[in-house]
């Protein structure tokens, strides 16, 4: 796997607040840097966002469901069509030059670094027999990286939707994301699951997405937390711990060990009803705790969805902080600093909180009433200083358009 770039401290000193990230990155900036870049005007420019997950944690790679929204912040590449099968590949984000490949001699086992991931679309799309040649690409972002809010997603996916436009390949928007998850999984060497390709992918504004992710089906359900005089908040810690990457693969092939061991193809297949039962056949207490997590975690979904459609989204905070508690008991994937927001964001009023993505590090959600934002972001400011840890980021998450061509 290639070394990412080094984006952020695994140890923490307390500062001043950290500045929010900037939500967008104009199209005609991005078109002009790609002029200055590569000499004449890009063909197109695309957008894709970040997502954070409002519920449904670690059961993407068990079939199971989750309920991502796209945030404001995206990814935007300019790009341009090359007859000669060179990909140049460059970001504003990494101050680095412009990495040079040609379509025909990408590698899988070589080691690219950041650029892994646009160039592991060209690989994926090629390799499902996807016509595409040389293009010339300039990237900038506003999605925070490596705060579990999918910046990898957004990269992968505005690059495929690029080359879908510019090669008239016709990809629908679930095949675009299947093919950047391959890009991750298989060039890239993240084995991570589908939630973050397709809620970039499939994403609209004012929605969550309710997606299946057995069939890859999905359902649009309105969230506007605006109107019911609440918030949802990302709280970025800042942090990402080291052992993220290895617990991830272990928690999967655990998960995987369960489903073996009471003969279903996937924990998906468990029922609440059946979960004791379940339970009991498993000796390993690891396992046990997995199994735990993904049937409870895909009720929750189930009972989100339910406070939504009854209009009680209130109803929605306790169903959080219970995903947190199995994330962190269960799943054992939290970590001191995600523990310390949901504990504080409640006891400061807050009506529920999670972390959010991978875990071991990044960001926490918030539900919380309009008027006790200040109250919360202050509480759980004053308890990362208390702790000795760096401040987090502290912005709202307003449900945003997925990806899109911008010009
Ligand atoms: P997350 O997806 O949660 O942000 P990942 O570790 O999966 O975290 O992906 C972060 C990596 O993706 C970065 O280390 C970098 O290699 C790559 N990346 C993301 N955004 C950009 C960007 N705008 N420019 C270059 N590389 C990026
Ligand atoms: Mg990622």
């Amino acid at each position: 796997m290639p070394t990412p770039r080094p984006m952020r401290e695994q140890t923490a000193s307390a500062s001043a607040t950290p500045p929010v990230p900037a939500a967008e990155v104009a199209a005609g900036d991005v078109a002009a840097a790609f002029a200055a870049l590569y000499g004449r005007m890009p063909e197109g420019v695309w957008a894709a966002p970040g997502r954070v997950n409002l519920i449904g944690e670690y059961t993407d790679f068990n079939n199971g469901f989750v309920m991502p929204l796209a945030l404001p912040h995206t990814t935007v590449a300019a790009a341009s069509r090359r007859a000669d099968g060179i990909l140049r590949l460059h970001s504003a984000d990494t101050g680095g030059e412009v990495v040079r490949l040609h379509v025909d001699d990408l590698d899988p086992a070589a080691d690219l670094g950041w650029a892994a991931y646009p160039a592991g679309v060209a690989w994926a799309l090629r390799e499902a027999g996807h016509r595409i040649g040389g293009a010339d690409v300039h990237l900038a972002s506003t999605v925070p990286s490596g705060a579990g809010l999918s910046s990898s997603a957004a990269l992968e996916v505005v690059t495929a939707l690029a080359l879908n436009d510019l090669f008239g390949l016709g990809l629908p928007p679930v095949e675009t994301a299947r093919l950047s998850q391959r890009a991750e999984n298989a060039f890239v060497g993240v084995p991570c699951g589908a939630m973050d390709q397709i809620a970039s992918t499939c994403c609209t504004a004012g929605h969550l997405l309710h997606l299946d992710t057995r069939d890859l089906t999905y359902r649009h359900v309105p969230f506007d937390p605006g109107a019911f005089g609440l918030r949802l908040l990302v709280v970025d810690t800042q942090v990402k711990h080291a052992l993220g990457d290895g617990a991830y693969a272990e928690r999967r092939s655990g998960c995987e060990r369960g489903a073996r061991l009471l003969g279903v193809r996937s924990l998906r297949d468990l029922t609440p009803d059946g979960l004791d039962h379940a339970l009991d056949r498993l000796d390993d207490g690891t396992v046990r705790a997995y199994v735990r997590h993904v049937v409870t975690e895909n009720q929750r979904v189930g009972q989100v969805v339910d406070n939504l459609a009854d209009g009680d989204v209130r109803a929605v905070g306790p169903v959080l902080t219970a995903g947190h508690a199995s994330l962190r008991d269960d799943m054992r994937v939290s970590c001191p600093e995600l523990d310390l927001v949901v504990a504080t964001a409640n006891a400061a009023g807050a009506l529920g909180a999670r972390m959010t993505g991978g875990g071991f590090g990044g960001s926490a959600i918030v539900l919380t009433e309009d008027r006790d934002v200040p109250a919360v972001t202050q509480a759980v400011q004053q308890a990362f200083t208390a702790a000795g840890h760096r401040l987090p980021r502290v912005f709202p998450a307003e449900p945003s358009a997925g990806a899109r061509r911008v010009s």
